[in-house]
């Protein structure tokens, strides 16, 4: 599925522990999709020694999947203070992109009823702080990462688009609007003329738009993890094809990660395997309830024509991107844990208002995707050191944002293990919050 899998990766008997020299340390970092990827980049830039074990290939986890936006003014959370009085209707029509897998229901059921706690406006204020100061800086943040990696050409600096049926729709999210304003996001309001300027691919069902300029796409995440990695490994950071199954500490410090049945040493760790980092983290005192929200994609490959930039299709609350040789059209949530398979009807409900969005679009054929959103409850990434160990980080938990948030996260995280004090305010993502 993912570009790149299972390549170059050395199995674990092979590895040797080098002896520390200076400051540099023998740092394990656990899962290689974009946050563990970042990470492992800003530690080896940083002079660390990095070993990432990955349990598949680089990018085989809900990375290789995302929309593709670089969504920096994406910051007001689904648990916005309208979220109680919707929750009935998102989860009885069938046409709203929200999804519940009923026998998972009561699986479910506790985590959704502390998000509806988060549904308070201090709160999702203080969410949309907190995720700003990650998100902002997105675009740059990638191409730091990708520069002279090889990863660049993937990097697409772009205008985000927000279509919508009328200008009703864009007013009923007016509080989310107002939150992205205070923390200094810009947008222009399109009228049906200006939306159909913008982009002339657009049923004209969709009557009004909002244009966010700054923003970008990553053009194949797969394919750009494969060479981000690629790229560590050539300068010398190894990549381990593994499961971690613990991360090992003695007298309060961690000891090394143990995986694929041998004891990896280490000075460091760094958990990043998105929502498989939960039992891990837990074990270690993270507090934070965490539960897979599943997304989906379908792609329109081979498309007749292609799309200026990625427009989120406000009614099914889906992104249409242009990618190297297709559209993927991507979003939605479904609660239904990690082992259910994917719901062919939601497939279905993305490519019938895809089509709708997008009707004079032909395509060759459709591909199909559904991954794990890792979804704290208060929607906040957990980064910091775990309470659990000293020297074991979180780095997991960046729900709807992780390939925008990813590379400032590794850029934190590297400061981190450095023992150096990060530039902005640490404490909303603290692990062993409790939120
Ligand atoms: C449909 C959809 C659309 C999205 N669109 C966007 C978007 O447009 N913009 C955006 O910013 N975000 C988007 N997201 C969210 C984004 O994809 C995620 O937040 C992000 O990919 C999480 O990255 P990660 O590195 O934390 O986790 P992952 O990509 O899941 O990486 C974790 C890795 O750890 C590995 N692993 C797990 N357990 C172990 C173990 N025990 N040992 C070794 N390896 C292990 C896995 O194999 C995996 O490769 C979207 C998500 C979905 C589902």
């Amino acid at each position: 599925m993912a570009a790149g899998r299972g390549r170059n990766m050395q199995p674990v008997g092979e590895l040797t522990v080098k002896a520390m020299r200076g400051e540099s340390k023998e740092v394990i970092v656990i899962g290689a999709g974009i946050v563990g990827l970042s990470c492992a980049i800003w530690l080896q830039r940083a002079g660390h020694h990095v070993r990432v074990i990955e349990r598949e290939g680089p990018g085989a986890g809900t990375s290789f999947g995302p929309a593709g936006v670089l969504a920096s003014a994406s910051v007001d959370p689904v648990t916005g203070p309208d979220l109680p009085w919707k929750m009935p209707r998102l989860v009885l029509d069938p046409n709203a992109p929200l999804f519940l897998r009923w026998p998972y229901l009561p699986r479910a059921l506790p985590f959704m009823l502390k998000s509806l706690k988060m549904c308070t406006r201090a709160k999702t204020e203080a969410i949309a702080a907190a995720l700003a100061q990650l998100t902002r800086d997105s675009l740059e943040e990638h191409r730091a990462l990708a520069e002279a990696t090889g990863a660049e050409r993937y990097v697409a600096a772009s205008d985000y688009l927000y279509a919508y049926r009328h200008r009703a729709a864009f007013e009923a999210a007016e509080f989310g609007f107002a939150l992205r304003r205070r923390h200094g996001f810009v947008w222009e309001e399109l009228d049906e003329a200006a939306l159909f300027e913008a982009e002339p691919l657009l049923g004209d069902h969709l009557r009004f738009g909002v244009r966010f300029p700054g923003h970008g796409y990553i053009r194949d995440p797969g394919a750009y993890l494969g060479a981000l990695a690629a790229d560590f490994q050539r300068r010398g950071g190894a990549l381990v094809k593994a499961e971690a199954t613990a991360i090992v500490h003695e007298d309060g410090k961690v000891a090394g990660v143990r995986a694929g049945g041998a004891l990896l040493t280490c000075e460091a760790a760094v958990l990043a395997a998105g929502i498989w980092s939960a039992p891990l983290a837990q074990s270690l005192g993270a507090r934070v309830p965490m539960e897979s929200e599943r997304g989906y994609h379908v792609e329109l490959v081979e498309p007749s024509a292609s799309l200026r930039a990625p427009v989120m299709i406000t009614e099914g609350e889906f992104v249409a991107t242009p990618m190297e040789g297709r559209i993927r059209l991507g979003g939605v949530v479904e609660f239904g844990g990690l082992s259910a398979p994917p719901d062919e009807r939601i497939f279905d409900f993305i490519l019938r208002l895809g089509r709708a969005a997008l009707p004079t679009i032909a395509f060759a054929e459709t591909r199909r995707w559904m991954g794990h959103r890792p979804a704290p409850v208060d929607s906040i990434p957990l980064i910091g050191e775990l309470p659990g160990a000293r020297g074991a980080f979180a780095a997991f938990g960046h729900h709807h944002l992780g390939l925008t948030a990813g590379p400032k996260t590794g850029r934190l995280v590297a400061d981190l293990v450095s023992g150096r004090r990060p530039n902005i305010d640490m404490s909303p993502y603290r692990p062993d919050r409790s939120p």
